[in-house]
C-alpha cells in the first residue's frame, strides 16, 4: 500500500533555475543554468518494497508511483512498465574464490547493455507526455558505445520523437557500431570525427545554439532525470536477491550515471552499505574519492570504451548530494589499467567459469581490490553491464574462447545501415538538425 505524496519537484544542481515537475525535468533534460536536475527529496520507499516483488515491471510501478505519482496514471504506467522491462535481471552467484560476489547482469535487453533500462523506461514516458500535449521533439544523443543504441532502439517505433545520434568515429568496437547504424524509423546515425567528449560538448552546445532557439530538443544522455530513474530499479531488486540486511555494489562507471541511480535508491531508504566505483585508466573519480584535487582530463581509449570519459557529467550531482567527507565515507574507488582487466577476464572464466564483458571485469577486479582494503563483509554486487558477445575479440583474447552471440546480434549483420560523417563542431550539428526540420 503506498501513500500518494504531493508531486515532488525536480531542482537545477546549479540552484539558479526554476524547479519544475517531471514531466518538464524529462523533456528538457539540461536546467536552463546548465545543472543537472534532481529530485529535490524523494519520497521514502513504499513499504510494498520490502516483500520480493512478483516482477521487474511490478517493482518499477510502485516504486514510480511512489517517486512521481503525478507523472502517469497507474493504469496508464502498467502497459509502460511492463513494454519497457520486458527481459529478465538475473543474478548469477559467482563460486570458488568468488563466493560472496554476485553477478547482477543487466544485460539482456533488446541492445545488451545496462542502458536499455533507462532509455526504454524514458522513450515511453516521453512519448506518453507528447501524446497528450500533441507535441514531438529532437532527441540529441551522444554515445562513446553502448548509450547511443539503447536509446536509437529504445525510441523506434515512438512517433513523437526524432533521434540524432552522435559517436566518435573508429572509437566504438564494430559490434557497438553495427548497433549504432543498423536503420531504424525515425533515428539518424552521425560518425564524430572527434573524441567522446567533443561529442558530449557539441550537445550541451546544441542547448545554447541561437540557430535551434525555436527548435524542441531534448538530451537523451545520462544527464536526463527520466534515464536515472529507472537505473535505480535494479539496485532495488538486487537486495532481494541477496538474502541479507545490507550489501555493497560495485559499479562500472564512466559518466556515473548508474551509480547516481543507485544512490537515489539509497537516500529513499535502500541499504546499500558502500558504493564501489570502478573505474578504467579514465580515472577522474577514483582520484576525486583519494582526496585529490583534480580536474577533469580529455578521455583516453581502453577496452572498456562505454567508460571512456574524462568528465563524468553525473559528478555534478553526486557533489550537490555529498559533502566531500560523506562522499568518500559512502563510496570507495578504484582504477583498472587493460591489462589488468583482461587478465581478471581470464582468472574469473578459469575459476569460476564465467564469461566477463571488460566492463564488468573492470568491476570484478575492483571487487577484488575492495574487498582486500577493506572489513566490509556483506554480500557484494557487482553489476554486469553489457553482454560479453559486444566484445568479442577482448573475450577471445582472455578466455581462448568466442563468447556466444544471441540471435538479437548476430541478426543485426544482415540489416541495413544509415550513417554520415559529421566535423566534431556544435555548427555542423545545427545544420544536421535543421536539415530535417
Ligand atoms: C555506459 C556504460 C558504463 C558506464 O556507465 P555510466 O553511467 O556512464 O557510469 C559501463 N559499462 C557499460 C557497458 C556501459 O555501456
Amino acid at each position: 500500500m503506498h501513500t500518494l505524496t504531493a508531486p515532488v519537484s525536480y531542482v537545477s544542481t546549479r540552484g539558479d533555475s526554476p524547479s519544475v515537475t517531471f514531466q518538464e525535468a524529462l523533456l528538457t533534460g539540461l536546467a536552463p543554468d546548465g545543472g543537472l536536475y534532481l529530485p529535490d527529496q524523494l519520497p521514502a520507499l513504499p513499504s510494498t518494497i520490502w516483500t520480493t516483488p512478483a516482477s521487474f515491471p511490478q517493482l518499477a510501478q510502485s516504486v514510480f508511483a511512489t517517486w512521481i505519482p503525478d507523472a502517469v496514471a497507474p493504469a496508464t504506467l502498467a502497459p509502460l512498465t511492463a513494454d519497457a522491462f520486458s527481459f529478465p535481471v538475473p543474478v548469477v552467484p559467482l563460486t570458488g574464490a568468488w563466493t560472496g560476489v554476485l553477478v547482477l547482469e543487466l544485460f539482456h535487453g533488446p541492445t545488451l547493455s545496462f542502458k536499455d533500462f533507462g532509455a526504454r523506461m524514458m522513450a515511453r514516458w516521453m512519448n506518453a507526455f507528447l501524446t497528450t500535449t500533441d507535441e514531438r521533439l529532437t532527441i540529441l544523443v551522444a554515445t562513446s558505445g553502448d548509450t547511443g543504441s539503447a536509446v536509437a532502439d529504445g525510441f523506434a517505433g515512438q512517433d513523437r520523437v526524432e533521434v540524432v545520434l552522435l559517436y566518435p568515429d573508429g572509437q566504438v568496437s564494430a559490434v557497438q557500431e553495427r548497433q549504432l547504424i543498423v536503420e531504424r524509423p525515425g533515428v539518424r546515425s552521425f560518425a564524430v570525427q572527434g573524441t567522446f567528449d567533443d561529442c558530449q560538448r557539441m550537445v550541451k552546445a546544441a542547448f545554447a545554439h541561437p540557430r535551434l532557439a525555436d527548435h524542441p530538443l531534448s538530451s537523451a544522455n545520462s544527464i536526463n532525470i527520466g534515464r536515472l530513474l529507472p537505473q535505480s530499479l535494479y539496485y532495488l531488486w538486487a537486495y532481494h536477491q541477496v538474502d541479507a540486511p545490507a550489501f555493497s555494489v560495485v559499479v562500472p562507471s564512466g559518466n556515473l550515471g548508474n551509480v547516481t541511480g543507485g544512490v537515489l535508491a539509497a537516500r529513499a531508504g535502500l541499504p546499500i552499505h558502500r558504493f564501489v566505483a570502478a573505474h578504467n585508466a579514465n580515472d577522474f573519480f577514483p582520484q576525486v574519492l583519494e582526496g585529490h584535487d583534480v580536474a577533469f582530463t580529455p578521455s583516453v581509449r581502453t577496452l572498456s570504451n562505454a567508460m571512456d570519459v574524462g568528465a563524468p557529467s553525473n559528478f555534478e550531482r553526486l557533489r550537490t548530494l555529498f559533502s566531500p567527507e560523506a562522499l568518500r565515507q559512502r563510496f570507495w574507488g578504484t582504477s583498472v589499467d587493460d591489462a589488468r582487466t583482461e587478465a581478471t577476464m581470464r582468472e574469473v572464466f578459469e575459476a569460476t567459469g564465467y564469461v566477463a564483458c571488460p566492463h564488468t571485469a573492470v568491476g570484478l577486479e575492483a571487487a577484488r581490490r575492495y574487498r582486500a582494503a577493506t572489513t566490509d563483509d556483506a554480500p557484494l554486487v557487482v553489476l554486469a553491464t553489457a553482454h560479453p558477445a559486444k566484445f568479442p575479440e577482448s573475450v577471445r583474447r582472455a578466455t581462448g574462447q568466442e563468447p556466444a552471440a544471441p540471435d538479437r546480434l548476430s541478426a543485426l549483420w544482415s540489416q541495413p545501415t544509415r550513417v554520415a560523417p559529421l566535423a566534431p563542431s556544435p555548427d555542423a550539428l545545427a545544420d544536421v538538425i535543421l536539415a530535417a526540420a
